[in-house]
């Protein structure tokens, strides 16, 4: 059976505890031993199966426990017995049957998009208007607490091509950032650099801070302050010729709409993980163009399936133009759960153009790192 119109009949979620190298630092929270993520298996009556990736972060979009919860128990009746094809009618049921939970939505529009590539054969981007680039430039985040590991890492990073880097600032003290930001500038010139505070700064010291920053003319400044001070935004954007990029105070496309009408940055960083699917996440980006803001594709803690995810996404997304950030898979995780590595070649990810997200997980990996299972 290869149409669309067969009736999807398995639904397995688990929850993964994927060990890290080492431990990161991002403005409000760190990440160590592991990052714990959440896989959805979808099977149709042909026997194909797609799969999904929920990457949840306590500090910023939500628990692995709400996201497991979520699909298992509140978004499976919405899913077990429908059309393969009727993705929009099933995320349009999703997003009213829960609220928030948005990474357990991406994890089952990614399954869905996954099991009707497979299905008829077409890569996930097709089911997205088609695919405007071929490789992606990819960023990596500079965020470990010990500086002279990233050195390390940033030395790997310019022998394997990666252009683009983006320092985590707002963790430590200000002189950590600034000292980081010299050495930088003066050791490795070629890096295109980013900086994203992930809502690291108090509203008194933010303004000294950021322009203090913005005097090594970064490509962007991320997120300062905390997501819901859309007006500090706004003040800071008036303060510096640096693009200010929104990351926190933008989920969906509802948040871009009043990011735009509030002038609280010059682009944003998209995430399926925060938008609530792949749709979701280029209604995002449209807005954005549309309000002559810039688009960035942006992760959580990801594994590769969930890269792969956002990869399809951003390839049928011609408005999202400053690369992304799925590094995790190659410079983060001790051991990918994919089968086949996260293709990312001379610092490029590279667009699968085979069936479904073009890579599948490997099941006795993540059984290796199941916390629990409904399978
Ligand atoms: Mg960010």
């Amino acid at each position: 059976m290869s149409d669309l119109s067969q009736t999807i009949t398995g639904f397995d979620v688990w929850h993964l505890a994927v060990p890290v190298v080492s431990a990161r630092d991002h403005g409000i929270g760190r990440v160590e031993g592991s990052c714990e993520i959440v896989v959805l298996r979808l099977t149709s009556e042909s026997g194909d199966q797609g799969f999904g990736e929920a990457s949840p972060w306590s500090v910023f979009t939500g628990t692995p426990e709400a996201t497991y919860a979520a699909l298992d128990r509140y978004l499976r009746p919405l899913v077990v017995g429908q059309k393969v094809g009727d993705r929009a009618a099933i995320m349009a049921k999703a997003q009213r049957a829960v609220a928030h939970c948005t990474e357990a939505k991406a994890a089952l529009e990614s399954a869905l998009l996954d099991l009707a590539g497979h299905i008829a054969g077409l890569p996930v981007w097709a089911f997205l208007g088609g695919k405007c680039r071929d490789t992606i430039p990819l960023s990596c985040s500079i965020a470990n607490p010990d500086f002279d590991a990233d050195i390390a890492l940033m030395e790997r990073l310019r022998a394997d091509g990666v252009g683009l880097i983006k320092l985590k600032t707002g963790f430590k003290d200000h002189a950590f950032d600034v000292m980081r930001l010299e050495r930088i500038a003066q050791d490795f010139p070629e890096f295109g650099v980013r900086v994203d505070y992930n809502q690291g700064l108090e509203i008194e010291e933010a303004i000294p801070r950021v322009l203090d920053v913005a005097q090594f003319q970064p490509d962007f400044i991320e997120q300062p302050v905390r997501f819901h001070h859309f007006d500090m935004m706004a003040q800071l954007r008036g303060m510096t010729d640096v693009p200010l990029l929104a990351d926190e105070s933008v989920f969906g496309p509802e948040d871009m709409v009043r990011a735009a009408r509030e002038g609280i940055c010059d682009g944003v960083s998209i995430k399926i993980m925060k938008s609530g699917g792949l749709a979701r996440g280029q209604s995002v980006a449209r807005i954005a163009a549309a309000n002559g803001l810039m688009a960035y594709g942006g992760d959580m803690f990801e594994a590769g399936l969930a890269h792969l995810a956002g990869t399809h996404m951003i390839a049928a997304t011609p408005e999202i133009t400053l690369g992304c950030e799925f590094y995790q898979a190659s410079y983060f995780l001790t051991e990918d759960i994919l089968e086949t590595p996260f293709q990312v070649e001379n610092g490029q990810v590279v667009v699968p153009d085979s069936p479904g997200l073009g890579a599948r997980p490997d099941l006795d990996k993540m059984k290796r790192f199941s916390v629990r299972t409904s399978s």
